[in-house]
């Protein structure tokens, strides 16, 4: 599958728009490789609105693009909702077959500006905490889909004098289970011919699978992996990450092993805290056991609760007693800034409450 950039966004414009592929699209509108060019900068670099709006084509040529339904993006915003604060908006995005997933924008103090986006409509692992999880897969999406999520709140920021400076893959999916089409949206974000997003500001996030964290070791990307571990021991993440059960606890670590020694870049273990599940003093030492003196950083994470309310989150001030206990044993670690708690903040949760029966589709 091709990496470049402008060819997978004009492979995905082309199957849009119904052609066979983007030589075919190219051939019936007579357009030369500079045109295509054209349109390619002037939606994802200068971020047009749309092909009417491209003053360097011929007016003709916009109106034939334009009336064929020529779109720049490949989700349109059926909800957006800002935080009382104003600093995180959580959108939800409707995809052509009428899928929906969701995207979140938060901005921190200063610069930094961070976009998480889904790569999946819908989740496979069924973590148990998790609500996209618990409503059952859809379908991947297209790199096309996935990086529209970006570049919505790229347009939404440009407007406002600002940028993009980090994007996680932490919404709804899972993004080694759509590997191609994430490593395609990677390069469409990273493309210095459109949002030009370093690779050392992208984040994926996996919910632990081993041969894609063997693969992705392969790559030679700068970009950052995060594993979503939950659990120091198949004791604990058994019960709570269906997943473990092809990939043991061990067998994650040692793959963790494995990229570290491949690559030298720091692995991020993100923890989410669960009341009485995995919060405990035994957790925390086992947690600090698996840690200690590697290059990993762990991520404590607030939960926010879900609407079936089968978990509860930890307590703040015994986040903080577990956080010391990883501190002392030397581990690298911090408390995640909870943001947006007052939009459904929590993973699938504003799908859960337009689209209940997602998966029974
Ligand atoms: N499938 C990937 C990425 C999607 S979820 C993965 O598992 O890493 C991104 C992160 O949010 C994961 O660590 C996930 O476990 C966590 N998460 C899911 N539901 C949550 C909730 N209700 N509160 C806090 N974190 C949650």
């Amino acid at each position: 599958m091709t990496r470049d950039p402008q060819a997978i966004w004009f492979a995905d414009v082309a199957a849009r728009l119904g052609f066979a592929d983007a030589a075919a699209f190219a051939q019936a509108f007579e357009l030369k490789p500079y045109r295509l060019t054209q349109i390619y900068r002037a939606a994802n670099k200068e971020l047009v609105e749309s092909v009417e709006a491209v003053t360097t084509l011929p007016k003709e040529l916009r109106a034939t693009l334009a009336e064929r339904g020529l779109a720049f993006t490949a989700v349109e915003p059926v909800v957006l909702q800002r935080s009382r604060d104003g600093k995180t908006t959580k959108g939800l995005f409707r995809l052509h077959d009428g899928n929906e997933v969701e995207a979140v924008l938060m901005e921190h103090k200063g610069e930094r500006t961070t976009v998480c986006i889904s790569s999946q409509a819908g989740c496979a692992f069924a973590c148990a905490f998790c609500s996209t999880g618990q409503a059952g897969f859809t379908r991947n999406l297209t790199s096309v889909e996935i990086f529209s999520q970006a570049r919505f709140f790229a347009r939404d920021l440009h407007a406002r004098g600002k940028r993009i400076t980090n994007v996680v893959f932490m919404g709804m999916g899972e993004p080694f289970h759509n590997y191609d089409a994430v490593m395609g949206a990677v390069a469409l974000l990273n493309d210095p011919h459109g949002l030009g997003l370093g690779h050392r500001h992208i984040t994926i996030s996996t919910v632990g699978l081993v041969d894609k964290i063997d693969r992705f070791a392969e790559e030679g990307l700068q970009v950052n992996l995060a594993i979503s571990l939950h659990a120091p021991s198949d004791a604990v993440r058994n019960t709570i990450m269906p997943v473990n059960r092809k990939f043991s606890t061990d067998e994650l670590m040692a793959a963790c092993e494995r990229y570290v020694a491949k690559t030298n870049r720091k692995v991020f273990f993100e923890y989410v805290m669960l009341e009485g599940v995995n919060d405990t003093e035994a957790c925390a030492h086992d947690l600090a056991d698996l840690m200690r003196g590697k290059l990993y950083h762990v991520n404590l994470i607030p939960y926010n609760t879900t609407p079936d309310g089968a978990f509860a989150g930890t307590a703040d001030d015994r986040i903080w007693a577990f956080a010391a206990i990883l501190d002392r044993a030397g581990v690298p670690t911090t408390v995640r800034h909870n943001m947006g708690r007052d939009i459904s903040a929590a993973c699938g949760q504003l799908r859960s409450e337009t689209q209940p029966k997602a998966h029974a589709r």
